[in-house]
């Protein structure tokens, strides 16, 4: 029997009872000997439509109370080999959004002091910036999975350009990130020009618009980038409006079209023998989730991000 943190059983305590962290896992409050911290950024006033994403911590954790450790399909058994907690939410300035960046960077800079990797829970997209930021002073410029309806490389937003539209481009032009192992996938709607869609692949980016996607299999796409990325360090951030808004409706900015549920977990396990230094699922919006299905589905990617990490066991 493993001696690492485990997820509370169904078994032993009712699912629907017990401390309302990741998967029920214990809550740690410190970074020593973590393998894996789980945390919430509850953060909202980085977005330019809907708002809600402050509530998407307390509900991914609330619907990620139905995960069980072991992975049935893929046989990743997370919880044997890594030391998982949640770590709890960042204290983030509701009132302020560029202090709330600086105080999330700051956060990552003394988790990855501790050489935990960081599994964030958004928030919207705009806390991925500042994470980016914190990495790439670790590791050096990454290599980036981003799965997301929008590309995300607006100049600015009404001038601001710290928002959820304009992460990429920041992150490309401070050199956080290897334009040319950066691969967005699932973008589509509409826009104001063409070069919203073509411009950061002139920067190197590679684009994989939902159309192109419509019924395949990701898992070839998903194994392509593996194998392009090798050993770099590699970042995933998973923006729920990727998905189609039939099976993740309560998000912030949705776009119809999108990938399916089994198309994001095809991509997602073919990662599996990448460096993958850290991961993000944002723009869970809890008040537009009124099936409560957008968190559970959040929950569930989280997992699997959880189980294609670094040194994860297999039975
Ligand atoms: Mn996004
Ligand atoms: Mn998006």
């Amino acid at each position: 029997m493993s001696t690492k943190n485990q997820p509370i059983s169904g078994n032993d305590l009712a699912r629907f009872s017990g401390p309302n962290t990741f998967m029920r896992l214990p809550s740690a409050n410190e970074l020593k000997g973590l393998d894996v911290a789980v945390l919430g950024i509850p953060m909202d006033i980085g977005t330019s439509w809907r708002s809600g994403t402050r509530f998407g911590p307390k509900q991914v954790r609330s619907e990620s109370a139905m995960l069980r450790p072991y992975n049935l399909a893929t046989g990743a058994a997370p919880f044997d080999s890594l030391q998982v907690a949640d770590i709890g939410d960042l204290a983030i300035n509701t009132f302020s959004l560029s202090e709330s960046l600086k105080i999330i960077s700051e956060s990552y800079d003394a988790i990855l002091n501790y050489d935990a990797m960081p599994l964030a829970i958004g928030g919207d997209h705009s806390i991925t910036l500042p994470i980016l930021r914190a990495m790439a002073k670790r590791h050096g410029p990454l290599a980036l999975v981003h799965v997301d309806a929008h590309a995300d490389v607006n100049e600015d937003m009404f001038g601001e350009r710290e928002t959820h539209g304009t992460v990429f481009r920041r992150a490309y032009e401070e050199g956080l990130i290897n334009p040319s192992k950066t691969y967005q996938i699932g973008l589509r709607g509409t826009g104001y020009s063409a070069e919203d869609f073509t411009e950061a692949a002139d920067w190197g980016f590679q684009q994989f618009p939902a159309h192109e996607l419509w019924g395949k299999s990701l898992a070839t796409l998903g194994a392509e980038i593996r194998r392009d990325i090798g050993d770099v360090p590699t970042y995933v951030t998973y923006d729920i409006d990727s998905l189609d808004p039939a099976y993740a409706p309560g998000t912030g900015t949705p776009e119809i079209g999108g990938l399916t549920t089994p198309q994001a977990l095809e991509l997602i396990r073919a990662l599996k023998g990448l460096n993958i230094v850290g991961g993000d699922l944002v723009e869970v919006s809890p008040p537009y989730d009124t099936s409560g299905n957008t968190a559970l589905t959040g929950a569930n990617i989280l997992y699997e991000m959880l189980c294609v990490l670094p040194g994860v066991a297999y039975r």
